[in-house]
């Protein structure tokens, strides 16, 4: 089956189309067939796709998700199509002629799954998408109003060029954490309000964290009530996540993805009288705080220069520079109290994981987070090159000593995958009972 799995933000779209189906699922087999995203929709947009072997970049006045998402289909389909030409060298084995599919050039499109971020209390897994799943979306926009809205137009989008024939999956961000306890989801302030108001944490990066866990207990040949682990998502939005028997039992973003640990560009944890200090001292609005705290904290607040690790650490080691280095060991911290934290709740922890670009792919900044903590029984192989396990995928790893009481794993993350999956199972499963 073919699944276009699409992620809408507010100005961007992530695309990937993927094959997969029961059987590609059990044997890990599922095929990447394009991939690609759109960022500056409203204006003059930077389109990238990659299909066939090949990959493009152009820079298109793109207005609205759906023009974004027809650019991209238009280009897969030139791409795909030059590649049956032979113009390209890697055949593709999903390029299939049907008359049925000309509109997207032979490339049939069995269903649609979509990244929505906010599921709130209602949805605690994936669901096809249907008018009262799309009115459950927008009862959620309060809880996220930067991304539920462009969820829905992506939506809509897909159903404009689709039509309603093509099944659409909608899986949330926020449904892993749905097994939490009360005792881990409450906020401390009068229960009532969490009662009028569902102010509580939901935690995010879900579908990131569920995969993670996924790959820890396919590599370790565990079965999912064997798998205790703690994932730590690093990327530019941060989170970690306590999985105890494959669920998540806490999780440190919260009631938005503003909380817990420093992110890129985002505070994490706060004292909450901060935001009227601020009021009162520089004559801030709410609305100048929230940006704040979201778009000028974090690693570019602290350090006054990016948000963006590579530069940091390039910074420190060639000019020395003490706010990149202060920005760095700051966030470091907070991870390595984070991982404390959970070890004090946790029954049992086997493992920590990280993934996101810079849990995945600096040994550097996994380093400075896990010195130390051999107390807490991580040890960190430093003689050779990391293990890697048997039927690991690429950037998959085993980092620890093999004397090292908890493991400790490198996963990039692939939520696309488990989205197109998910799909797939929500659509075999609407398909057997009607
Ligand atoms: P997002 O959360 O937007 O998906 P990513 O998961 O791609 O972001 O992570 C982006 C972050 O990963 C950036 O701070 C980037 O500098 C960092 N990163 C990527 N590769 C490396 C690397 N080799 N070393 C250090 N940081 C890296």
């Amino acid at each position: 089956m073919n699944v276009l799995v699409v992620n809408f933000g507010s100005s961007s779209l992530k695309f990937q189309i993927v094959d997969t189906d029961r059987q590609r699922m059990a044997e890990d087999q599922d095929l990447l067939l394009a991939k690609g995203q759109v960022d500056r929709i409203g204006g003059l947009a930077l389109v990238q796709v990659s299909a066939g072997g090949t990959s493009v970049r152009r820079v298109l006045p793109i207005k609205t998700p759906r023009v974004a998402l027809e650019s991209v289909l238009d280009i897969v389909r030139e791409l795909l199509h030059d590649t049956a030409s032979g113009q390209a060298h890697a055949p593709h084995a999903a390029l299939e002629h049907t008359p049925s599919a000309s509109h997207l050039g032979g490339l049939r499109i069995d269903a649609v799954g979509h990244r929505v971020v906010h599921g709130g209390e209602r949805f605690n897994r994936s669901v096809m998408i249907d008018g009262e799943v799309e009115q459950g979306i927008a009862d959620c926009i309060e809880l996220a109003p930067l991304h539920n809205p462009w969820n829905l137009k992506g939506i809509e989008a897909v159903r404009a060029i689709f039509g309603e024939d093509v099944p659409q999956v909608a899986v949330f961000d926020t449904a892993f954490h749905s097994t939490m306890s009360e005792e881990a989801f409450l906020y401390a302030i009068p229960y009532q309000l969490y009662r009028r108001h569902r102010i509580r944490r939901y935690g995010f990066h879900g579908t990131s964290h569920r995969y993670v866990a996924y790959r820890y207990r396919r590599l370790l040949g565990l079965q999912r009530e064997d798998s205790h682990l703690i994932s730590l998502h690093l990327g530019n939005g941060c989170s970690a996540c306590a999985i105890e028997a494959g669920q998540s039992i806490d999780t440190s973003m919260g009631f938005t993805p503003l909380d817990g640990l420093v992110m890129g560009t985002r505070c994490g944890d706060l004292d909450p009288s901060i935001v009227e200090f601020l009021m009162q001292k520089e004559g801030y609005s709410l609305a100048e705080i929230d940006g704040l705290l979201n778009k000028q904290s974090g690693l570019l607040g602290l350090s006054g220069l990016t948000n963006d690790m590579r530069e940091l650490l390039d910074e420190e080691a060639e000019n020395a520079d003490r706010r990149a280095h202060l920005a760095i060991e700051v966030f470091c911290r907070r991870v390595r109290k984070q991982i404390g934290a959970y070890l004090a709740i946790m029954k049992r922890c086997d493992a920590l994981v990280f993934t996101g670009g810079i849990g995945a792919q600096s040994s550097q900044v996994r380093d400075r987070i896990l010195s130390g903590l051999e107390g807490l029984g991580v040890v960190l192989e430093t003689t050779s090159t990391p293990e890697t396990l048997s039927g690991s995928l690429p950037g998959e790893s085993l980092i620890s000593a093999t004397h090292s009481p908890r493991k400790v794993l490198v996963v990039p993350t692939n939520e696309e995958l488990l989205i197109a999956r998910d799909t797939v199972r929500c659509v075999n499963a609407a398909t057997s009972s009607s």
